[in-house]
């Protein structure tokens, strides 16, 4: 039976897309059991597409009639939603598109940091409150990254990273049937043969202090945080001189050993991972938690067991600044792989620069 007030409500164009060999391929009944019949309730008008092969929803977004659509939705984990984004920014009219049609976020993945980091670890996984995003959730502007190589340019919403917490992502692909806990054995593999990573890295500093950071920026993706999406039309340039030239003065270069270099766009990269506590969705700035080579296995392991509740700031090891943009260059030591993880998937470990774009994109968000 239909209510007599469904005329009421305003019908939500919604495209759905659905990784189904995402996390461990759970993101079909997720969807069609728990999330579709809220959506259905609500009157949404929704289109389903099953995600065929990797970069189908790249694809999908880069030619979407963004006329049609209100939100398109992911069902499935980071790198469906890294592609979408990717996808909105090959157009010639991104900053459009980006803007008009949000994102929604149905969490099925391996890894799922920005569900997580919008609502916690509990909600981030329930498919009510998700639906409900979707449904009455409002733009929450989301600060985007664009990552240029020599040769390729694309964009990231999530992390760029270099040294062991990179390794922990990419080089212990080979332990998979562990699940998520092969992340936690790779870094304590890397801390108790006292790995480091040579780099070149030059940042452009927003905020050095660590004090003021925590006393400025609260913890976490907060609906209070609303910003409207970045005006403007057309493509998304960079700022930045291009690899090419020499860094300009005003940036600050380190060089040498490394454990972490971990630059984040949210506060949680993991389950019980806190890495990035001062995060704000869009403040325009990119934060960077630094640890440099040679500090000691203890350290470094109390490090770890700080981090879930973000407490590892306060520790003289750890460094943590606010940058607007860096370039970084592996250094790679004879016999040692290198490995730069961006959204925590395999990257170039050739030189490469960061800049942040503030609140480019836009998230579904209560
Ligand atoms: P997970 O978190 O489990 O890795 P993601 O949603 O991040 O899940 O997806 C992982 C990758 O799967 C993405 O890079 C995406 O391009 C790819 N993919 C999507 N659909 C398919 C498909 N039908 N077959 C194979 N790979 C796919
Ligand atoms: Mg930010």
């Amino acid at each position: 039976m239909t209510s007599v007030y469904q005329d009421l409500i305003p019908e939500k164009r919604v495209l759905v897309l659905i990784n189904p060999f995402g996390g461990q391929a759970k993101a079909k009944s997720i969807f069609e059991e728990k999330v579709k019949p809220v959506l259905e309730a609500a009157k949404c008008k929704l289109d389903i597409q099953y995600t065929e092969h990797r970069y189908h929803a790249l694809e999908i977004a880069k030619g979407l009639d963004i006329g049609s659509y209100d939100t398109i939705v992911t069902v499935s984990g980071d790198g469906l939603i890294h592609e979408v984004i990717n996808g909105f920014l090959q157009r010639p009219d991104a900053r459009e598109a980006l803007q008009k049609v949000a994102l929604g976020l149905i969490p099925a993945g391996t890894s799922n940091s920005l569900s997580i980091s919008m609502s916690g670890e509990k909600l981030g996984f329930d498919p009510i409150h998700n639906a409900l995003q979707i449904i009455k959730g409002r733009p929450l502007a989301l600060d985007l990254c664009s990552v240029t190589y020599e040769d390729s340019r694309y964009f990231s919403f999530l992390s760029q990273s270099f040294g062991i917490a990179a390794y922990a992502d990419l080089g212990t692909e080979h332990m998979r049937w562990m699940g998520d806990n092969r992340t936690v054995v790779g870094l304590m593999q890397e801390i108790f043969s006292k790995s480091t990573y040579q780099m070149e890295a030059s940042l452009l500093i927003a905020e050095s202090d660590k004090e003021k950071i925590k006393q400025n920026y609260k913890s976490g993706l907060k609906s209070s945080e609303w910003k409207s999406p970045a005006v403007g039309d057309g493509a998304v340039l960079d700022t930045i001189p291009p690899l090419s030239d020499p860094v300009p003065e005003n940036w600050t270069t380190i060089n040498g050993d490394v454990s972490i270099f971990l630059a984040s766009n949210v506060p949680l990269l993991n389950r019980g991972m806190l890495s990035h506590p001062c995060v704000s969705a869009n403040d325009g700035y990119i934060d960077l938690m630094l640890v440099r080579g040679g500090k000691g296995i203890g350290k470094q392991l109390s490090m770890f067991t700080s981090v879930d509740t973000g407490k590892h700031l306060d520790m003289d090891l750890v460094e943590y600044y606010k940058v607007k943009a860096f370039r970084l260059k592996p250094i790679i030591k004879p016999g040692k792989s290198a490995y730069v993880a961006i959204d925590g998937e395999h990257a170039s470990a050739k030189q490469f620069q960061v800049e942040v774009h503030q609140a480019l994109g836009s998230v579904l968000s209560l």
